[in-house]
């Protein structure tokens, strides 16, 4: 097997992912989120987007502050089901091959995703823009 090289991750992304029952603790844990660590946190999908199953808000996050997130996320995700990403350009293999989950995996949909996005035109990943403005210790 041909081993890939970590230089070819631009950026993580964590979905976080909820349903009417658990949408405020998860609306919640994005401020949470937004309040301590270097991230873009993005927009909230009330509804099922692209491969995810179930409403969901997307992080984004570079290495340098994915740790921290992570181990805060171990710690503090209460009961959510959450996905942990590469952003390559090989997007089906991030999604699934690559993937990590915290608390119980849902079935994502490999329909819109590309197995190349430079061979599918475009460049690479969306980008990561950071808007978070964190002012408490993690
Ligand atoms: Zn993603």
């Amino acid at each position: 097997m041909d081993l890939r090289s970590i230089n070819e991750i631009v950026h993580f992304h964590v979905h976080v992912f909820f349903d009417a029952d658990s949408r405020a603790q998860a609306l919640q844990l994005r401020t949470d989120i937004g309040a301590r660590f270097k991230v873009q946190v993005g927009r909230v999908f009330e509804v099922p987007v692209g491969p995810h199953p179930l409403p969901q808000y997307e992080i984004g996050v570079f290495a340098d502050e994915l740790t921290p997130l992570l181990s805060w996320l171990m710690l503090n995700r209460g009961s959510l089901t959450i996905l942990l990403h590469p952003n390559t350009d090989q997007e089906i293999a991030d999604h699934f091959d690559s993937a990590c989950w915290l608390g119980t995996p849902l079935t994502l949909s490999p329909k819109p995703l590309q197995v190349s996005l430079r061979a599918a035109g475009q460049d690479g990943p969306r980008p990561v823009l950071i808007n978070s403005q964190p002012h408490l210790p993690y």
